[in-house]
C-alpha cells in the first residue's frame, strides 16, 4: 500500500507545477519560446498580427479571439510558435494565453 501511495504522491508531483500546467505542455511552450525568434510579426491592430516565417509561410494571429491561421492554439490551448512569436517580445506572461 505504501508503494503505491508513493507512485501516486510522485505521479502527482511530476504532473503538475505551481502554474497549474502538466509538463507536458509547458515543455511545449518552452519549444515554442525557444523558437518564436525565428519569425518576423506585422501587426494591424494590437491583438490582429501577420507572423512570418523564413520559408515565406504567414499565419494570421488575433490574440482577443485566441487564434492561429495554423489552428493549434485552437486544438492545443497552447499558444502556438507564432502566437509567442507576437506577445514573447511584448513581455506577456504567455500563461495569460493557456486555456
Ligand atoms: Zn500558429
Amino acid at each position: 500500500m505504501r508503494l503505491m501511495h508513493d507512485r501516486k504522491e510522485v505521479a502527482l508531483s511530476e504532473q503538475w507545477n505551481p502554474d497549474g500546467l502538466v509538463p507536458k505542455a509547458e515543455k511545449r511552450l518552452d519549444m515554442h519560446r525557444n523558437r518564436q525568434h525565428l519569425f518576423t510579426c506585422y501587426h494591424s491592430t494590437n491583438v490582429k498580427w501577420l507572423v512570418e516565417s523564413d520559408n515565406d509561410m504567414s499565419y494570421k494571429v488575433d490574440l482577443d479571439k485566441k487564434s492561429c491561421a495554423c489552428g493549434a492554439w485552437e486544438v492545443g490551448g497552447i499558444p502556438c510558435v507564432h502566437v509567442m512569436a507576437v506577445i514573447f517580445p511584448m513581455g506577456h506572461d504567455d500563461n495569460r494565453y493557456v486555456d
